[in-house]
């Protein structure tokens, strides 16, 4: 096996990929342009739930701040409580969780090559005809644009703030907020890192005319925000963006994406650890049979699209019906889930990541226990 494959970026889905490929005995190379593998993680949150976790196959309990049983729902004026009896999903502190990836992906034998931004020129210089390259270099994708990989179409930016001090009701329960007003198609949310220190960040769609700045400090200016918020301490602000929908085509010769490069990303929420940590593995599958059995590299397409395709799908479906919903018709949605008893539902079959399995369930049994 003496291919290399060469991953540009070290965030989760490169060290995840690198780690399997490196279990299964090829050699890969990680090039990553953070001097120190924690930069820039406090730019996302680190909300990811307990069974997707499970599927990465990844030590992460030693990043674990908090655990979380529920979500509030908020419209304009109705909100909806969705809340189970047990830990649905885990706050992980980002820096720490990278750091884990990284020892697990060196300990398995990848090389690590950090503080280097590789430009597209370099990108199409690693390509010597038999490596293989894979980007995983986010959602801005130098890979993807030096191979000509179609466009990802629409992003959400975003802009989050950590507090100390806050006025925390109850620190295992996040808070979506729906206000189409001030956060264009998409939402703000809190979530709890303990009894007093909090996140909170929105994400407007990137078409918008104001900046995910502006429509945040709109956003905590509003009571809810303002309530949880008064006399707490600001620790960081950061923007970012999240791709919303996936490429049309993920594998051009010898080059992969995977993670958000290639957009595999949940439309509703904009979680793509679990979905991209999975692509990732399903790469590394790939790859290997691609050397081993001479197996086309293309079967990564069709595996991961035929693994999580629906899902994502599903997700882009739920993202499209909330973001053109009107304030008052979002208070019309809410009210009517309550009164057919969503909550209740969704409290004990809801699943953050696998609709299809919810939806399933819903329509082969309703209700009924
Ligand atoms: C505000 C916010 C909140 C979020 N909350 C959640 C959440 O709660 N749960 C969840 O699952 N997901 C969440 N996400 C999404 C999650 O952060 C991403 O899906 C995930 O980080 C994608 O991992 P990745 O490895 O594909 O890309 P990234 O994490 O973006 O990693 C890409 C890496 O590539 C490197 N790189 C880029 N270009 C180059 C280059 N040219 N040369 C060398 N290196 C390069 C970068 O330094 C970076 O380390 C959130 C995102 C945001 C913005």
């Amino acid at each position: 096996m003496n291919k290399t494959v060469h991953i540009i970026g070290g965030g989760s889905a490169g060290l995840i990929l690198g780690k399997e490929l490196s279990l299964m005995g090829i050699k890969n190379i990680i090039y990553d342009s953070k001097r120190k593998i924690s930069d820039n993680s406090a730019k996302a949150s680190g909300v990811l739930s307990k069974s997707g976790l499970g599927a990465l196959g990844i030590d992460y309990k030693d990043a674990i701040v908090n655990e979380l049983i529920g979500a509030d729902i908020y419209g304009r004026s109705e909100s909806m409580r969705v809340k189970s009896n047990s830990t649905m999903a885990y706050v992980l502190d980002r820096g720490r969780l990278a750091e884990l990836l990284y020892e697990n992906a060196i300990a398995s034998g990848s090389e690590i090559i950090l503080g280097k931004r590789l430009s597209k020129t370099e990108i199409l210089s690693l390509n010597n005809g038999s490596d293989i390259i894979v980007g995983a270099d986010g959602a801005i994708s130098n890979v993807a644009s030096a191979y000509k990989f179609p466009e990802i179409k629409h992003y959400v930016l975003t802009y989050k703030a950590e507090y100390s001090n806050a006025n925390i009701l109850d620190k295992n329960m996040v808070s979506l907020h729906f206000n189409n007003s001030i956060l264009k198609s998409f939402f703000g949310w809190t979530i709890p890192y303990s009894k007093s220190s909090i996140e909170v960040g929105i994400g407007i769609f990137s078409n918008n005319k104001t900046s995910s700045k502006n429509a945040f400090a709109k956003f905590i200016a509003t009571e809810r925000i303002k309530d949880i918020l008064k006399g707490s301490k600001l620790n960081g602000a950061y923007a970012s963006v999240i791709p919303l929908s996936t490429r049309r085509k993920t594998v051009n010769g010898n080059v992969l994406l995977v993670g958000d490069a290639a957009g595999q990303v949940k439309a509703t929420t904009g979680g793509g650890i679990i979905f991209g940590g999975i692509c990732a593995r399903i790469a590394a599958k790939s790859i290997y049979e691609h050397i081993k059995y001479s197996m086309p590299l293309s079967n990564y397409e069709y595996e991961w699209r035929k693994i999580n395709g629906r899902d994502l799908t599903m997700h882009r479906f739920f993202h499209k019906y909330y973001s053109i919903l009107g304030n008052t018709t979002m208070d019309i949605n809410i009210k009517m889930a309550k009164a057919l008893g969503f909550d209740g539902f969704f409290s004990k079959y809801g699943d953050m990541d696998r609709p299809t399995k919810m939806l399933k369930r819903f329509f082969l049994r309703g209700f009924s226990e």
